[in-house]
């Protein structure tokens, strides 16, 4: 990085550590109830559904579709207006969460409910790396 990051870094818990180890390693995990097999997103310390703390960690596919978007195209904090405008998604991963991220490498314009997206890893400082989403390349 040439340049200092100024936007917000992830706030990482004890319990979401090992989601930004992952991504560091591009690589996209979710957090698994190992006793119902519940997928959990955002990482959390109980299972939502049965209240276990035994919860695991597996690798997702990193395919996903958008599930709803939205175009920012303005009234955002000062950090994030180089990026403007961009697409602000809910995509729905192949493992049935849903994650908000953006959509990158294409035009915001393009993006479409029900587009095939797969993850992508933006390196933004030596030690946080941010889950993206663009345009599914197919074969
Ligand atoms: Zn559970």
């Amino acid at each position: 990085m040439s340049t200092e990051y100024k936007k917000p870094l992830p706030a990482t818990q004890p319990w979401s550590e090992e989601f930004w180890k992952a991504a560091k390693l591009h690589k996209l995990v979710i957090q698994t109830c190992k006793k119902c097999n519940t997928k959990i997103f955002y990482p959390r310390k109980f299972c939502p559904n049965c209240w276990s703390s035994d919860l695991g960690w597996s690798e997702a596919t990193g395919k996903a579709r958008v599930y709803t978007f939205t175009i920012t195209m303005d009234m955002v904090e000062e950090k994030f207006k180089e990026d403007l405008p961009y697409a602000l998604a809910i995509v729905e991963l192949e493992e049935g969460i849903r994650m908000m991220t953006r959509i990158v490498d294409c035009k915001p314009e393009d993006v479409y409910i029900g587009m095939d997206v797969q993850v992508v890893f933006e390196d933004i400082t030596d030690d946080y790396t941010l889950p993206f989403f663009k345009p599914a390349t197919n074969g």
